[in-house]
């Protein structure tokens, strides 16, 4: 992984701790060749926490988050006091960015996306986004 996503902490970035990100990106690496889905719970700009989700409808080109699964790490997330930070999925053949799907089935405004890209298995890529009414805003990730 280059840490080239990881700019100056001044930005409005979303901060991930370095074990969370390991945990992200081990996630996804395991359901490579299919599109592996997860959420960071949190506070404000932080992620203290990881929810890895199973893709219902395995494949390499979309995925589709298990909604009871999603139901109950969101009322654990409730109960711990944190709030829903970022929804993360995987890219095993595409670029880091939002496929139009992607776009179509972002419900959850104050969320950041993460998009993580194994066009090159060697050196994944992570990008973040706000999708807010189908524009697209690149977000800082500050990983450590
Ligand atoms: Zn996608």
């Amino acid at each position: 992984m280059t840490r080239d996503t990881v700019r100056c902490p001044d930005s409005s970035g979303l901060h991930i701790p370095e074990a969370l990100y390991d945990r992200m990106l081990a996630h996804c690496r395991k359901s490579y060749p299919d599109e592996a889905c997860g959420l960071l719970a949190g506070k404000g700009d932080r992620a203290f926490d990881i929810f890895e989700m199973t893709n219902t409808e395995p494949s390499p080109v979309s995925y589709f988050m298990d909604p009871k699964e999603q139901f109950h790490a969101l009322k654990v997330m409730r109960e711990k006091g944190l709030q829903l930070v970022a929804i993360f999925h995987s890219h095993p053949q595409s670029p880091a960015y939002p496929s139009p799907k992607d776009v179509s089935l972002a419900f959850y405004e104050e969320a950041v996306y993460i998009i993580v890209s194994f066009v090159d298995r060697e050196k994944p890529e992570m990008k973040a986004f706000n999708i807010v009414e189908g524009n697209i805003e690149v977000r800082e990730l500050v990983i450590g």
